[in-house]
């Protein structure tokens, strides 16, 4: 069977391996067919690609969209983008000049906590300095000593209601599918089981997405318990939706990684289906 894994970061946003390194670790966990999509940015996709190439290893060009949507942050997957569609990377480049002034205004948050320099060490902690993130907050945090470790830094500060925690507009989800359409991508919900809508407004999400020509949803991910795969499945199912696997991998020892989750149920019609870069991968393995 194949491996495919189609969502992981990598130090262009909030991973911390260089994205020759996220594709090389893809290769050795034995990946067939790898997605980069780095939140907010494509910057790494010509370095996985050339990496890509010395290991035999199919890249999909990728990229993982911030968007607010009823008042929540959803997070939109582009698959098989051309990262150079000049539509596409000047909504990314809008996206982080916002980031830039939410980071600054998280430090200011954390500061009237008594946490002072969050801004300057998250700085320090991110390689593309367009792109800090919460994340990069959150292991300055760590590395401060002000919490033990990842998830409590995002239990105790930086989610809502909480120290370094701030409101802001991403971009809306017309933009975000728009975009990756218009950039000859395929549009996919990502981890839908981390959102805190009801059932109601889930559904309407889905819905929405559907109508904008959104066309995917992660069923099998690193954030899904294993109990909810099967709700997924179902959900995607019964909107019509294809399914995607990706494991969201961050950093070795932070959560899972690649390629290590398992396959899409069977009854999934998956968001690879049909897609030419498969086909070097089928002549060469027997059936
Ligand atoms: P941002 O886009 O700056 O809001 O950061 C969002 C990122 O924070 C996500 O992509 C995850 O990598 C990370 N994240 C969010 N919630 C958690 C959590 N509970 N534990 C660990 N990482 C998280
Ligand atoms: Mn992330
Ligand atoms: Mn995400
Ligand atoms: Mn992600």
């Amino acid at each position: 069977m194949l491996n495919i894994d189609l969502h992981c970061h990598s130090n262009v946003s909030d991973g911390v391996l260089p994205p020759a390194e996220v594709v090389a670790r893809a290769a050795a966990n034995g990946v067939h067919v790898l997605a980069l999509t780095d939140h907010d940015d494509v910057a790494g996709l010509a370095d996985a690609q050339a990496a890509a190439e010395e290991t035999g290893l199919t890249l999909i060009p990728g990229v993982e969209i911030s968007v607010t949507w009823s008042g929540q942050t959803v997070h939109i997957v582009g698959l098989r983008i051309d990262h150079a569609h000049p539509e596409l990377a000047a909504g990314l480049h809008g996206i982080r000049l916002g980031r830039i002034e939410r980071a600054q205004r998280m430090g200011e948050d954390l500061a009237r906590s008594g946490i002072v320099g969050a801004y300057e060490g998250a700085y320090d902690y991110a390689a593309n300095k367009q792109m800090v993130g919460r994340t990069h907050f959150a292991r300055w945090l760590v590395a401060q000593g002000h919490t033990p470790d990842m998830r409590s830094a995002f239990r105790h500060f930086l989610t809502r209601g909480n120290p370094g925690y701030v409101e802001h507009q991403w971009t809306s989800l017309e933009n975000a599918v728009g975009w990756i359409r218009a950039s000859g991508g395929m549009a996919v919900i990502a981890h839908p089981g981390r959102y805190a809508f009801n059932a109601r407004e889930l559904h309407l999400l889905l819905d929405a997405f559907r109508a904008l020509g959104g066309e995917g949803i992660e069923v099998i991910t690193g954030s899904h318990h294993p109990s909810e795969y099967g709700k997924f499945a179902d959900l995607a199912r019964a909107f019509g939706l294809k399914a995607s696997r990706g494991a969201d991998f961050h950093a070795p020892g932070e959560g899972i990684d690649i390629g290590r989750l398992p396959a899409l149920p069977h009854y999934c019609q998956p968001v690879w289906q049909g897609w030419p870069e498969l086909e070097a991968h089928f002549s060469l393995s027997p059936t």
